[in-house]
């Protein structure tokens, strides 16, 4: 009897181990963290303490999250090929010292790679928060990789005029940058991150034409469907430091909708645009009706049902005006047969000159 129960028992055993490994090799997306200071003393808004960024990557290391490069993760979505079903991706941006102290140590820990998006005019001009080129040379040195936050961290689009002397100034800023950590620290890949995560369609479409990745700092995943020039990452850092909070953004995926159609971000009211702006989206297949009537966008604090115009299409908007500077709507949805959720953000500037 024990032998034929062996043997009726050994096809499912078999087929359920074979059956597991598979959806954790087939994901098409990876999830990014944005940090900014890791340290007690700098502006809690953008900080987190070194004892909160360890708890981070402890969480990660104990939960079975595959860290990746993110050139490596770039190349696999962008080619079709799986990545771990649990994959993160580390980014900072500013080149703060308390990276190199504090940070680093923790990474080399546990063997994580990560990517710094240096501003360079700190470090040309020897500012003393700043990295020096040496400590971002031992960077590289040491398996991390450098990447574009522009020259000099200025407002890329809080400018009067949208022009082409504008948009001159703009790439210069973010040549220079790249010219720079060519000359002190070698081959450096073409991936910009926006200062304050705030980019309009006319520069991203110049970014585009020059071959650059580029990143925001709204949040959510990034998948082959992503806009490659308004890439979004998840902040960790000051209020979304909490790790209960973030649990749920590192197991999210990113809404599969058609970001390359999203409006323009800025909203200029001193040229009488519309506030509230409209969010418009298509989802790029058919969801379980369950899903849709699920799909809430939090916007100033308060959930909200879009309105949806067919079964794929759906738009929001704020119930009043947003105030000046940046704001986000953030829109989640269950995904059908999981107990994680899509995710999605637009990060919009209302701006007046
Ligand atoms: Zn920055």
């Amino acid at each position: 009897m024990l032998h034929l129960r062996k043997i009726f028992l050994a096809p499912l055993i078999a087929c359920g181990t074979w059956l597991l490994p598979l959806p954790a090799l087939a994901a098409d997306h990876f999830n990014t963290l944005l940090y900014h200071h890791v340290s007690d003393v700098t502006p809690r808004s953008t900080s987190l303490s070194p004892d909160e960024f360890a708890a981070h990557m402890a969480y990660l290391h104990d939960n079975n999250y595959t860290v990746l490069d993110l050139g490596e993760a770039i190349n696999a979505v962008q080619s079709g090929q799986p990545l771990a079903q649990n994959s993160i991706v580390i980014t900072f941006d500013d080149a703060w010292k308390n990276i190199y102290t504090n940070a680093l140590p923790i990474l080399e820990e546990y063997g994580y790679p990560y990517t710094i998006f240096v501003n360079t005019d700190p470090v040309d001009q020897g500012n003393r928060f700043a990295m020096t080129w040496e400590m971002l040379r031992d960077v590289k040195q040491r398996g991390g990789t450098l990447a574009n936050h522009t020259s000099d961290h200025d407002y890329l689009v809080r400018k009067p005029e949208y022009n082409e002397q504008w948009l001159a100034d703009a790439l210069a800023n973010i040549d220079n940058a790249q010219q720079r950590l060519i000359a002190e620290t070698g081959a450096t890949p073409k991936w910009l991150a926006y200062p304050y995560g705030e980019y309009n369609l006319t520069l991203k479409q110049a970014l585009k034409d020059k071959g650059y990745i580029a990143f925001g700092q709204q949040s959510g995943g990034i998948a082959k469907f992503s806009d490659w020039q308004a890439l979004p990452r998840f902040p960790a850092a000051g209020p979304y430091a909490n790790l209960k909070s973030l649990k749920l953004k590192l197991a999210s995926q990113p809404m599969p909708v058609d970001y390359a159609a999203f409006p323009e971000t800025v909203i200029r009211i001193d040229q009488g645009q519309a506030n509230p702006p409209i969010l418009t989206a298509t989802m790029l297949k058919q969801e379980k009706k369950g899903v849709r009537q699920q799909l809430r966008c939090f916007i100033l604090g308060a959930a909200t049902a879009p309105d949806w115009s067919d079964t794929t299409h759906w738009q929001i908007s704020a119930n009043k005006a947003l105030p000046e500077g940046r704001s986000r709507y953030n829109c989640t949805a269950p995904i059908w047969g999981q107990k994680n959720y899509y995710w999605l953000s637009q990060q919009w500037l209302i701006y007046a000159e």
